[in-house]
């Protein structure tokens, strides 16, 4: 039996206005990302709801504070919601203080709403190497942005100890069908066929290598008819192997920290000698 998740990145309008505040102008932009909690989240909720499966949303603060009811109709639903960083800039992108000031604020955010935060999934991937101490100082149980790994393991951050819970872009939706002309975010727009086949095949082949398995699909890409309709079937055909236990993200990882076989690993930082690799603009 493998244990698999569902989760569903709530990002909204954020990613776009990270990439610059010029893009709140243009309603047709704006009007593409608010379909995510206006249609993706409802119609992915019933699609859940159909299949009594749980699942775990990470939500933004920005998109909280915009969308509050999203995140209360999550909540009441009885799925996970998550840490997403507050406005989804890269912490590559902010200095440690900004990069603090922004992870308490959307802590206090989806607090406010009533949501029990236990996991933290970093904007586009892009933790800095402090990224997951603050996540673990700020007494989080888990992190689900790493790909070195295809198990959970815990993770000795140097200021307390995480789970992760790791991911891949050959699991997210957004390399798949995140096409906007402006910002250019260039993934072509696949056919339903194929996203569920390379969907399928990892859930097979993990299901052989006794992986974790977790997607990530944005609600304004996933929540598309023929895209929930890829869900359904990667769902369906999970179901009918028999093999598979849906969880939420904090199940996951509760279960990972109490088993005394679960990896155990350290924050080693790459360190760079500049005569062998110089910096470069
Ligand atoms: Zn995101």
């Amino acid at each position: 039996m493998i244990e698999a998740c569902l989760t569903f990145d709530v990002d909204a309008e954020s990613p776009v206005l990270a990439e610059g505040a010029r893009h709140a102008r243009n309603l047709g932009v704006m009007s593409h990302q608010a379909y995510g909690p206006l249609v993706g989240v409802p119609r992915i909720l019933d699609l859940l709801r159909e299949y009594h499966l749980p699942a775990t949303f990470f939500v933004p603060g920005f998109t909280a504070d915009r969308y509050p009811q999203t995140v209360e109709a999550i909540l009441a639903a009885g799925h996970e919601v998550g840490h997403h960083s507050y406005a989804h800039r890269s912490p590559l992108a902010q200095s440690e203080e900004e990069e603090r000031a922004d992870f308490a604020r959307a802590l206090e955010t989806l607090r406010r709403l009533g949501a029990e935060v236990e996991g933290f999934r970093c904007p586009s991937w892009e933790p800095g190497w402090r990224t997951p101490q603050i996540v673990a100082e700020h007494g989080l149980l888990y992190d689900s942005s790493l790909m070195d790994a295809d198990r959970p393991y815990l993770l000795d951050t140097g200021a307390g100890e995480i789970v992760e819970l790791p991911v891949h872009w050959a699991l997210d939706d957004w390399e798949q069908y995140a096409y906007l002309p402006d910002p250019p975010f260039r993934s072509p727009i696949e056919s339903p066929a194929k996203v569920l086949d390379l969907w399928t095949s990892e859930l097979d082949a993990m299901r052989r290598y006794d992986c974790l398995f977790v997607l990530t699909c944005h609600p304004f890409l996933s929540g598309r008819p023929h895209r929930v309709e890829v869900l359904r079937r990667l769902i369906e055909h999970a179901l009918a192997a028999g093999d598979v236990a849906f969880r939420r993200c904090r199940d996951v990882a509760r279960r990972a920290r109490a088993d005394a076989d679960t990896e155990r690993r350290a924050l080693a930082p790459v360190a760079v000698d500049p005569a062998v690799y110089p910096e470069r603009p």
